[in-house]
Parts: structure tokens; C-alpha cells; sequence
């Protein structure tokens, strides 16, 4: 009965790091001992004093429905916070409060994008972009970077990307899945292009702005003349160990933020109103409360980068932020590990799955076909163990 399912759903590729996700709970669930370094999830524990804060909001009994665009309270939360971290001044009426960032993404491009437009998306990036963009009837156009450039683009790639069709460009820093940082200066470059066509509009993905091990973050619309153009995204899954809770929001030019509440009224009538409540108490809390989270990841991906630098073929870069490493694999490309051909990242990906029982992503999905993703929000036994099995499984090479 599925040929009856719409082009559209049969068309959409499943999201490759759930899909990986679920396969290896699968696995275990089968009796499978799995490392899962596939998903990027924190693996710490909701802090306490956000916990209560959800606690206190269902004994209070907010039970109701939200204003579609998030608690008034809320919304001022979010303002502290852009001005407290980000120096950006934004009003209530240019916030939207969305299940997860991944609705405020979609939210975004499904108000902005018409059927044909080119959306922009630097290489490596998430997954799930190019799925929304198809899904409003854009183009995802990518532009790609590699390890060589520590995966970043340049003002001239930019610029050679953009056509009459360019509507949208998502950056994404520090990005998912390579880790890498933009400065200051780097998206003050990227902006000179962006300057001349002003009928472009950018969404700024900053969901890891707080893991980040130095350069410090920089918001797109900081640059005056982005801030009319821009939609920045965050949300509390990374940085507070909540993403369970799918709480995301943006800020945005008014107009923007009224149309993505209209979206957002005809599809989830707005978000849960606990995880609202929990999220006022996570967003005015000072930053260093989440720092030692930031901390034990910094400690992890100098582990694993140390581990993975010892194996033959797996070429690194040092991830600024976020919590992934995404080595360049592609010396296994034609070579036969335990009778298996490895033709591409993918086959690498699911080798590793089957054979050393660890759960990667592979890179196809994040337009990176040389490469894997590895997360290391993850213990550090875990680690160790991961590629202690991963060096086995390809020693042989
Ligand atoms: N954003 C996380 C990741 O890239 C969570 C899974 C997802 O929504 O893609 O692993």
C-alpha cells in the first residue's frame, strides 16, 4: 500500500543519523553490544535546578495551551539571553519558541523558500537541511569544503554559488557535523559578498554555540548589515543536555517571526508548555552552570582525537566545537576489510556497525562523501572501547 503514500514522503530520505540511531538500539535490543557514537546527544543528565523548574510547572498545573510563539516570559528570556551572550537586540515580537531547532529550521525555510528558489548550504552540513529545503520545493545547492580548508568555504566559493534562484544561505558554526568555528573575520568576509545581493537571507544555525573550545562564538547577525537578512536559530538540546525536551527558537525580523508563527499555529499549535517553563530557568541561569559539560567534552575529544590519530587511514582535523570528529576515511575506498569492498563512506559506516559494533554516521549524509562522523558525547570508556574495536576491525589493511 505504500505506492498510495505521497511523492513528496517518498521522496524524502530518512534522517541518516536517527536512522543510524535507531538501527544500533535494534541491534542492542537484540543482544548486540553496540557503541553508539552516532547521534549527537549529550549524555549528561538534565541539570537539577531545570529539572525542578518542570517539576514546579506541573505542580503549578500548566496544563494549557501556549501562545503559539512561546510564554511571554519566555520570549523575554530569550532577549536577556541574545543580548547576554550575543550581543544582538532582539524584541519579543521577533522571537519564536518551536519544538526543537529542527522546527525552527523548517519554519524558516517553509515561510522564505518558493518551489525553484536555491537554498545554499555549506559542506559539510546537518543532515536534515537539505530535507527541508526539499521539502518546501527549493534546491539545496551545496558549496563544499573540506578538510583541507578545515572545512570552511571563502568569500569567492560563496559568491560563485549565488544565482538569480539564491534565496537562502544556512550557515551553520560551530557546525555539525565538522566541528569547525567561523572567527569574526570569517563571517565578516562571508557578509562582503552577501552585502551585494540583498535579496538573500540568511539563517544561522548556532544550536552548539556554547560548545565551543576557544574561538569565541560570533552571531551572523552581529554584522548590521546581515541583522535585517538574518534568522538566528539556537535552542536547549546541546548545551543543557536537553533534547528530549525539543525546545528551539529564533530570532528574526518581525515579519519573519509573525509568519513562522502562523506556520507553527497550523502544525504544532506551538510547543510543550513544561519544557517552556524549564526552559525560562535554563536560559536566565548564568552560563558557567553548564560549563562542566563543555569541560568533560573538551577532555573527550582531545581522547579521541589522540586514539583515532594512531590509526592508518583516518586523516583529522581538531573540531573547534561541538562534539563530533568527522575524519576524512577515503584511503579505504577500493580496498577489501574481511572480504568486504568498501566503496564509499557508507559501506565504512556500516562495516563498522556490523563488524567492530560501532555506530557512526557516514558522511554521504552531510554532503561529505569522504567522510565518517563520529560523536564523542559519549563516556570515556565508551571511547576508548569504540576505537579500541574500530582499530581492530580494519588492522588488517
Ligand atoms: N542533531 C543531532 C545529530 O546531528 C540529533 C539528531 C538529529 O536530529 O539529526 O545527531
Amino acid at each position: 500500500m505504500s505506492k498510495n503514500l505521497s511523492k513528496r514522503i517518498k521522496s524524502l530520505p530518512v534522517s541518516a543519523t536517527l536512522a543510524m540511531a535507531a538501527k544500533a538500539r535494534e541491534l542492542r535490543e537484540n543482544g548486540t553490544d553496540i557503541i553508539g557514537l552516532s547521534l549527537g546527544e549529550p549524555d549528561f543528565n538534565t541539570p537539577d535546578f531545570i529539572k525542578n523548574a518542570a517539576i514546579q510547572a506541573v505542580e503549578e498545573n500548566y496544563n494549557s495551551y501556549t501562545p503559539v510563539d512561546g510564554y511571554a516570559d519566555l520570549k523575554k528570556s530569550i532577549c536577556n539571553k541574545f543580548k547576554r551572550d550575543n550581543q544582538l537586540e532582539y524584541n519579543p515580537n521577533q522571537i519564536v519558541v518551536s519544538t526543537g531547532a529542527k522546527q525552527s529550521i523548517a519554519n524558516a525555510v517553509q515561510v522564505l523558500v518558493n518551489p525553484g528558489d536555491d537554498v545554499l548550504l555549506v559542506a559539510p552540513y546537518w543532515v536534515s537541511y537539505s530535507a527541508i529545503v526539499t521539502l518546501a520545493e527549493g534546491n539545496p545547492i551545496e558549496i563544499r569544503s573540506d578538510i583541507s580548508s578545515d572545512f570552511k568555504i571563502t568569500p569567492s566559493q560563496l559568491e560563485n554559488s549565488i544565482t538569480k534562484k539564491t534565496k537562502l544561505v544556512i550557515i551553520n558554526s560551530p557546525n555539525n557535523p565538522s566541528g569547525s568555528v567561523y572567527s569574526e573575520q570569517e563571517y565578516i568576509a562571508l557578509s562582503k559578498i552577501l552585502e551585494k545581493y540583498p535579496n538573500i537571507y540568511i539563517l544561522s544555525d548556532e544550536i552548539y554555540e556554547h560548545i565551543n573550545y576557544g574561538i569565541p562564538h560570533f552571531s551572523f547577525a552581529r554584522i548590521s548589515s546581515m541583522y535585517e537578512r538574518t534568522i538566528t536559530v539556537n535552542g536547549l538540546a546541546k548545551a543543557f543536555a536537553m533534547t528530549g525536551w525539543r525546545i528551539g527558537y529564533i530570532g528574526a525580523p518581525s515579519w519573519i517571526a509573525k509568519a513562522c508563527t502562523k506556520m507553527q499555529g497550523q502544525i504544532t499549535s506551538g510547543t510543550n508548555c513544561i519544557a517552556q517553563r524549564a526552559a525560562i530557568a535554563a536560559l536566565d541561569a548564568p552560563v558557567e552552570k553548564i560549563q562542566y559539560m563543555v569541560e568533560e567534552f573538551k577532555s573527550r575529544r582531545k581522547l579521541i582525537i589522540e586514539l583515532l590519530s594512531e590509526i592508518k587511514g583516518f586523516k583529522l582535523n581538531e573540531p573547534k566545537g561541538a562534539f563530533y570528529v568527522f575524519p576524512d576515511i577515503s584511503y579505504f575506498f577500493g580496498k577489501e576489510l574481511n572480504g568486504n569492498l568498501i566503496n564509499n563512506a557508507s559501506d565504512f559506516a556500516i562495516y563498522l556497525l556490523e563488524n567492530a559494533h560501532v555506530a557512526t554516521v557516514t558522511g554521504d549524509a552531510f554532503g561529505s562523501p569522504k567522510n565518517i562522523r563520529i560523536s564523542y558525547a559519549a563516556s570515556n570508556e565508551n571511547i576508548i572501547n569504540a576505537v579500541k574495536r574500530i582499530k581492530k576491525a580494519i588492522e588488517h589493511v
